[in-house]
């Protein structure tokens, strides 16, 4: 009984995974199909850190959150555009966003993003980031909103939920986080923290370019996910 009790159990995963999928990638189509020159959506997609500011380093190959942040940023932004979606980028380039006048160079960087999103009025922010932690164990990607946005939480749902599905360590919920991004402005913010530059496996995973393009996929298909359904 037991064995058919998880028999059954993993068919139906199996089958809502599929379903899920199929529905993913036939919306994925829909919206190419139909996608006119204006895009319905706007998204900015937030590197984060750059310039002097290099975030968490990889102990591994010395690579910097900076740089890969920027990847995902420009390969995300590359994958929603072929969707369909208007993307602006806080940053393009390895440069920082802060004046080189300011005495606060953080202060001037956020507010830089601050601005860049509030010139935009996107209908969401999806901010990228890379994780570090003592312990070299911890790893996963986890998705955070900020606390009390609930369309904040709807799109870190979905997100979480794809790349839970498709992603291996990805964690299974998504997490309230007090991060300057996301509480900036109304508009719907999510920020990634993709994997753990401190785990010596997933800093040489998050540096591979078919597991970045696999990465953003997910990422894009809990995008669509939260505008399509
Ligand atoms: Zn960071």
């Amino acid at each position: 009984m037991k064995f058919l009790t998880i028999k059954r159990r993993t068919l139906c995963v199996i089958l809502v995974s599929v379903i899920l999928i199929c529905s993913v990638v036939g919306v994925c189509y829909v919206v190419r199909a139909t996608s006119s020159p204006k895009a319905l959506y706007t998204i900015v997609i937030d590197a984060g850190h750059g310039g002097k500011d290099g975030g968490a380093v990889g102990k591994e190959t010395g690579v910097t959150e900076s740089y890969l942040n920027l990847q995902y940023s420009l390969a995300l932004k590359n994958l929603c555009e072929q969707y369909g979606f208007k993307v602006v980028l806080t940053r393009s380039d390895m440069n920082g966003l802060y004046s080189p006048f300011a005495s606060n160079k953080k202060r001037s960087e956020m507010e830089k993003r601050r601005q860049i999103i509030e010139g935009t009025n996107p209908d969401i922010v999806v901010s990228i980031h890379m994780n570090s932690y003592q312990s070299s164990q911890t790893r996963g990607a986890q998705v955070f909103y900020a606390d009390g946005s609930e369309s904040g939480q709807v799109l870190a749902d979905k997100v979480q939920l794809v790349l839970n599905k498709n992603v291996e360590y990805a964690k299974k919920t998504a997490k309230t986080g007090d991060y300057y991004i996301l509480n900036c402005t109304e508009n719907p913010s999510i920020l990634i923290e993709c994997g753990f530059l401190s785990n010596p496996e997933e800093e040489a995973l998050l540096q591979d370019k078919e597991y970045m393009q696999n990465f953003c996929y997910n990422v894009l298909c809990g995008i669509l996910l939260y505008f399509l359904f």
